[in-house]
């Protein structure tokens, strides 16, 4: 009888010894793992909505500096396109992590507090809310998070782009993720030969739908092409490897009226069985067109600029984008590298000038003015409203 109940100790042992192992394996996994969350919003513009005042940037930065050196965070870097503050941050504690997020609202809310001061124009626009409450998605703003595990050499570009909408992804990750005319890796190299899936949300109904390329091609670019409507959140390998992710808020959306455009960020993960640098740069060579520009009312052409350009004025546009690079090493941000400070975009730029001056002359006439349904979360329905007593 005691030999048996010896046994069974013995087994009991190897089982806790096992669960132990187990679960210390599981930590090391967790921990090799690495979110990278980009958070951003326009807490106040100078001069009007056209660029960001140092003191913001250097508030944000002491603000990050301390949660640094606490560990709360592992790295970070801030920036800004125009009037929009963004916090690149990488850290231990995944995505939706209230502790992060709520440490990004009160850096805002103390941005805030120096536009006031200031009397920045717009000051604490995008903070839809009184106070914080659990996770900062739908209190205004724009947040793009991944979570992986570092590749031995992991390349990442974050964008960042101020009067446009989320929607302005939606062509580029099209080009980089799912087009051999742009991505030549999507024909050449057998590690991405196998395609992406893409998974689009529907702002209106909060649904998303996945759909793969090059299978479900004609059917993605079915939803995508309505950039207002269907916005890619994010872009995964088909085992499941995050290659991009995008911020999806649409701030007049969650406002109910307009509080300024929704100009979004995102992360896109490069090299090594994802596109190349090159091609996931490759598809802002081309000037396209993205709602927002003047009073996020108007198609406008999208410049790629360095972040020392990044303040935009003509009409207060046109919409501008940055793409910052980074290697991530173990959690630090490497970097960052001014992607676009680079003369090959000389003719995007040029290109959108030109598009810009044509399409201008149109005034308050579609196609530079937005369709009324896009118009509908602006100042025009109270214009209308005005109006309804006239028709007869
Ligand atoms: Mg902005």
């Amino acid at each position: 009888m005691s030999t048996i109940l010896l046994l069974l100790r013995r087994i009991d042992r190897w089982r806790f010894l096992i669960i132990i192992r187990g679960a210390e394996y599981h930590k090391e996994e967790i921990m090799n793992e690495i979110t990278i969350s980009v958070i951003k919003a326009d807490v106040g513009g100078y001069v009007g909505h056209s660029s960001m005042h140092p003191n913001l940037i250097t508030k944000a930065i002491q603000s990050l500096e301390k949660q640094k050196d606490k560990g709360t965070i592992v790295d970070f870097h801030v920036t800004h396109c125009g009037d929009d503050l963004d916090l690149i941050i990488t850290h231990k504690l995944g995505e939706d992590s209230g502790d992060i997020h709520k440490m990004a609202w009160d850096i805002f809310v103390e941005c805030t507090n120096v536009a006031k001061e200031l009397k920045l124009y717009g000051a604490g626009q995008d903070l839809l809310s009184d106070a914080f409450s659990g996770n900062i998605k739908g209190m205004g703003p724009g947040v793009a998070e991944m979570t992986f595990e570092e590749r031995k050499s992991e390349p990442v570009i974050i964008f960042a782009a101020d009067k446009t909408s989320p929607g302005s992804w939606n062509m580029p990750l099209y080009k980089v993720f799912a087009d051999p005319f742009n991505t030549i890796g999507l024909v050449i190299d057998p590690s991405m030969h196998e395609g992406f899936t893409f998974e689009v949300l529907d702002i209106f109904e909060n649904k998303t739908v996945k759909l793969n390329a090059p299978e479900d091609l004609y059917d993605l670019l079915c939803l995508i092409g309505a950039s207002e409507h269907y916005i890619i959140k994010n872009v995964c390998k088909k085992d499941g490897t995050i290659a991009a992710a995008t911020s999806t808020q649409k701030v007049n959306l969650i406002a109910g009226r307009y509080v300024g455009k929704d100009d979004p960020v995102m992360i896109i993960r490069c090299q090594s069985g994802l596109p190349a640098v090159g091609e996931v740069l490759e598809p802002f060579s081309m000037s396209y067109m993205v709602t927002g520009w003047m009073r996020g009312s108007h198609w406008g052409p999208f410049m790629p600029v360095s972040v020392e350009d990044a303040h935009p004025t003509r009409f207060d546009g046109p919409p501008r984008v940055i793409a910052l690079g980074f290697q991530v090493t173990n959690g630090t941000l490497i970097g960052p590298r001014d992607m676009f400070a680079d003369p090959s975009y000389d003719l995007a730029r040029q290109q959108a000038n030109e598009i810009a001056n044509y399409i201008r002359r149109h005034g308050p006439f579609e196609p530079q003015r937005l369709p009324l349904s896009d118009m509908e979360y602006t100042t025009l329905p109270h214009v209308l409203n005005k109006l309804k007593d006239k028709f007869k």
